[in-house]
C-alpha cells in the first residue's frame, strides 16, 4: 500500500478521498488554485502545494505541475477524484511515464470509453445492447439532418465528447434539428475542444440506471449493483439511490452482466461506472441499454457504499497499489435504501442560475461523516462556514446521504436532514430538492428522467412558510437577543450599583412596538403589545393573536394565535433568515428611515449576472428589440446564461465582444427605450 499520495482536485471529493486514506494512515498532499488558498480540501491534507490561477486551466488541470508537486513531495501515486484531469487519458499516461502511480484506469481504457461514438463501437463488438443510433465519423450536416430523420423524431444530440449533461440537446422534429446541431457543437468546441457529435433515438420515459464495476490488476471484476439516476434537470443528476426501485433480481443481474463485459472488454482496472437507459414499455416491461462508461469515482459514489458497507475510495487504493479486489460477487449483498442528494449553490426558482457568495450559516444536520453502512446520515462536504462560494468551479458544495431499513424509511431520514441543513449567505437547492423528495412521483418512485418538469408545480416557487410564523419567529428572536444583551448590561451595571438594576423590555407597563417587514415583495406592518400581565399579543397585518416563546437549543419554540412551531432564525444584516420544519423563508427589517427612493431601476442596464465570458450577441447597435427577447449569452459556471432585454427598446452600444471575460455587474450593452 501506499505511504502517501496527492488528491489532484478540490472540494467535497478532495476531502472525501482524504478522509479515507486518514483512516488507513496514508499522508495526503493537497493541490490548491488562488481561490482555494484557504479552502477546507486543503486544511484536511497533511501538505498542500500551490498549482496556479483560480480558472481550472491554470491549475487543477495543469497537469505537469500536479505531477511535479507529486514528486517534489514524494507522494507514489496520485488521486484524481471526479471531473478535472479524472478522465484525461494524457495525464493518466504521464502519471505512469513519471513513474507515478494514477489512481484509476490505464490510460488505453479511459481512451476507449472517452469517446461517446468510439465507445459505442466497442460495445458493440462485446454484445452490450446500445440505443439506436448514428455514431459515424461523418459529421457533414446534411449527412447528420438525415440520419436523424430516419431514426425518427425525438432524437437527442450529444457531444461525442461530452460529460457532465453538458452538450447535449433533445429535438422533436425535422426543422428544428440544424438549429439544435449548431447550438451543440457550439457548446462542444466551448467545453470540450471537438464539436463532434452523435445521435440517438430519444428513448421514451427513460430510467437512467448505472452500474458500479471494479476491476483489478489480476483479471476480476465485480459489479456493486445499480444506482438509479433519474431525477434530472437538464441532464444533470440531482437525486441518486440505491437499489433501484422496482426492478427484478433478474434485471439486475443482466444489467451487472453487461456492465462487466464492458469493463472486460477495455481491460478496465479500478472503479468505473456502465451507464445505461432503460426504456419503461407501456406493459411494465423494461429494456437496457448501454449509454456510456464513466471510468472514474462517481459523484453518487456514497449510495453504493452505504447499501455495501464498502469504502470504495479504500478499494481505489488497495487495486492502485497491485491488491485483489476486496471481496467476490458472491460476498456482495444490499442491505437497505441509500439515496443521495446534491447540494448546490444556485437559484432553483431562476433557471438553477450558479449562486456566489459567502456561507454565513452552515448549518449540517447531525450526521456521521463517512459512515460505512451507518444506517443513518452521511453529509461529504467541500466546504465550512464563512467560506466564500467562488464563480470558478462546480456549484456543488456538498451531499446528503442517507439510508433507511426500506425506501419510505430513508425518504423520511432525507427530508428531515435537509430541514436540518441551514445555509445563509447564497441560494441554494435545499427547499427544491425537499420539493422533489415530497412530490408523488418521487414518493410512489414513479422514476423517470422527467420526473422535474412532470412535477413542475410542485416544485418550484413554494413558498412552505407564511407571513404570521415568518414574522413571530423574527420578533421572538430579536426579542430574546435584546434581553440577553439587557441582561449583559445589567450584570455589569449591578457590580457597579445596586440600584441599576431592571427587568428588561417588561417592566414598562404595558406597551406597543411597531416592525415593518418586507416579506416577498410586500411590506407588512406588525405591532406587538406587552400587556401590563406581560403577556404579549401580536398582529401581523390584521392577524391578531397570543404570543408566546421559548428558547430551545439553536432555535424558539413559537407560539402564535394556536399555532406552534421550532423556528431556527438567523440574523444577517436587516434579513432574518427563518428555517422551520416545513421550509425556509426569509424577511427584511425595513427601516422607517431608510431612503425610500434609491431601489429604482436604472433603465436600459444590462449586467452579468456573475462572473464570466460573453459567449455571443443576438442583437447589434441600433437594432429594436421587445422585452424578454435575448440578447446575449454568457457561459459561467459551465453553463450558459441568456441575457434578455428588460423592457422595449433599441440597442444603443454593445460593450463587449464575443469571447470577452466578465466581472460581477458589469454592463453588457446599452438600451434606450
Ligand atoms: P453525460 O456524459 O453528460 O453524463 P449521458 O450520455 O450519460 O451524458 O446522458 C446523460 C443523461 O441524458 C442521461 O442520464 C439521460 O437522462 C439522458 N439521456 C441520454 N441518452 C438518452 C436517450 N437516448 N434518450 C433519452 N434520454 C437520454
Ligand atoms: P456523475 O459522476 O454523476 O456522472 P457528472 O457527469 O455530472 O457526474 O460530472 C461529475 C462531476 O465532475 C461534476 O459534478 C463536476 O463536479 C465535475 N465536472 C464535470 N465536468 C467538469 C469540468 N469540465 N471541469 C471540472 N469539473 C467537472
Ligand atoms: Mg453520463
Amino acid at each position: 500500500m501506499f505511504n502517501k499520495i496527492l488528491i489532484a482536485n478540490r472540494g467535497e471529493i478532495a476531502c472525501r478521498v482524504a478522509a479515507t486514506a486518514r483512516r488507513l494512515a496514508i499522508k495526503t498532499v493537497a493541490v490548491y488554485s488562488d481561490a482555494d488558498a484557504n479552502a477546507k480540501h486543503v486544511s484536511v491534507c497533511d501538505e498542500a502545494v500551490y498549482i496556479g490561477g483560480s480558472a481550472p486551466k491554470d491549475s487543477y488541470l495543469r497537469w505537469q505541475k500536479i505531477i511535479e508537486a507529486a514528486q517534489a513531495t514524494g507522494a507514489q501515486a496520485i488521486h484524481p477524484g471526479y471531473g478535472f484531469l479524472s478522465e484525461n487519458e494524457e495525464f493518466a499516461q504521464a502519471c505512469a511515464n513519471a513513474g507515478l502511480v494514477f489512481i484509476g484506469p490505464p490510460a488505453s481504457a479511459i481512451k476507449a470509453m472517452g469517446l461517446k461514438a468510439e465507445s459505442k463501437r466497442l460495445m458493440n463488438l462485446a454484445g452490450v445492447p446500445l440505443v439506436p443510433g448514428y455514431h459515424g465519423t461523418d459529421q457533414d450536416p446534411a449527412l447528420l439532418q438525415r440520419e436523424a430523420d430516419s431514426i425518427g423524431y425525438p432524437v437527442l444530440i450529444k457531444a461525442s465528447a461530452g460529460g457532465g449533461g453538458k452538450g447535449m440537446r433533445a429535438v422533436d422534429k425535422s426543422e428544428d434539428f440544424a438549429a439544435a446541431l449548431a447550438s451543440c457543437q457550439r457548446e462542444a468546441i466551448n467545453s470540450f475542444g471537438d464539436d463532434a457529435v452523435l445521435i440517438e433515438k430519444y428513448v421514451q420515459r427513460p430510467r437512467h440506471i448505472e452500474i458500479q464495476v471494479f476491476g483489478d490488476t489480476l483479471g476480476n471484476y465485480v459489479y456493486l449493483f445499480e444506482r438509479d439516476c433519474s431525477v434530472q434537470r437538464r441532464h444533470q443528476k440531482v437525486l441518486e439511490e440505491a437499489p433501484a426501485p422496482g426492478i427484478t433480481e433478474e434485471f439486475r443481474q443482466q444489467m451487472g452482466a453487461a456492465a462487466v463485459a464492458a469493463a472486460r472488454a477495455v481491460n478496465y482496472v479500478g472503479a468505473g461506472t456502465v451507464e445505461f437507459i432503460v426504456e419503461q414499455k407501456p406493459d411494465g416491461s423494461m429494456i437496457f441499454f448501454f449509454m456510456e462508461m464513466n471510468t472514474r469515482l462517481q459523484v453518487e459514489h456514497p449510495v453504493t457504499e452505504a447499501i455495501t458497507g464498502q469504502d470504495l475510495v479504500e478499494w481505489q487504493l488497495r487495486v492502485a497499489s497491485g491488491e485483489p479486489l476486496p471481496l467476490a460477487q458472491d460476498q456482495l449483498k444490499i442491505t437497505g435504501h441509500a439515496i443521495e442528494a446534491r447540494i448546490c449553490a444556485e437559484n432553483p426558482d431562476n433557471n438553477f442560475l450558479p449562486a456566489t457568495g459567502t456561507l454565513h450559516v452552515y448549518g449540517l444536520p447531525d450526521c456521521v461523516t463517512f459512515a460505512r453502512n451507518s444506517g443513518g446520515v452521511r453529509v461529504d462536504s467541500g466546504v465550512r462556514e464563512g467560506d466564500v462560494i467562488s464563480p470558478f468551479y462546480d456549484s456543488m458544495v456538498a451531499k446528503l446521504i442517507v439510508q433507511g431499513d426500506t425506501r419510505e424509511q430513508a425518504l423520511s431520514r432525507l427530508d428531515t436532514a435537509l430541514a436540518q441543513t441551514h445555509i445563509v449567505g447564497l441560494n441554494t437547492n435545499v427547499q427544491f430538492l425537499r420539493n422533489v423528495v415530497q412530490s408523488r412521483s418521487f414518493m410512489q418512485a414513479d422514476l423517470d428522467t422527467g420526473l422535474i418538469p412532470r412535477e413542475e408545480a410542485v416544485l418550484f416557487k413554494q413558498e412552505k412558510v407564511g407571513l404570521a410564523l415568518a414574522v413571530a419567529g423574527a420578533i421572538a428572536h430579536t426579542l430574546l437577543q435584546e434581553k440577553a444583551n439587557e441582561a449583559r448590561v445589567s450584570q455589569q451595571a449591578v457590580w457597579l450599583d445596586p440600584w441599576a438594576r431592571r427587568d428588561g423590555w417588561r417592566s414598562h407597563g404595558p406597551s406597543t412596538r411597531r416592525f415593518d417587514f418586507e416579506f416577498q415583495g410586500v411590506v407588512h406592518v406588525v405591532t406587538l403589545t406587552t400587556r401590563h400581565d406581560g403577556a404579549l399579543q401580536l398582529d401581523v397585518a390584521g392577524e391578531v393573536g397570543e404570543f408566546s416563546f421559548m428558547p430551545v437549543i439553536n432555535g424558539v419554540d413559537v407560539r402564535f394565535a394556536a399555532q406552534r412551531q421550532i423556528v431556527h432564525v438567523y440574523i444577517n444584516k436587516a434579513v432574518a433568515h427563518i428555517f422551520t420544519a416545513q421550509g425556509a423563508t426569509y424577511l427584511t427589517a425595513i427601516d422607517a428611515l431608510a431612503h425610500a427612493g434609491d431601489t429604482q431601476i436604472e433603465g436600459g442596464r444590462l449586467t452579468a449576472p456573475m462572473p464570466g465570458k460573453v459567449v455571443s450577441f443576438s442583437v447589434k447597435a441600433g437594432d429594436q428589440v421587445i422585452k424578454g427577447q435575448a440578447l446575449a449569452v454568457m457561459d459561467a459556471m459551465k453553463m450558459e446564461h441568456t441575457i434578455a432585454a428588460p423592457m422595449d427598446g433599441v440597442v444603443a452600444e454593445l460593450l463587449y465582444a464575443p469571447g470577452d471575460q466578465v466581472t460581477e455587474g458589469a454592463e453588457l450593452l446599452k438600451l434606450v427605450a
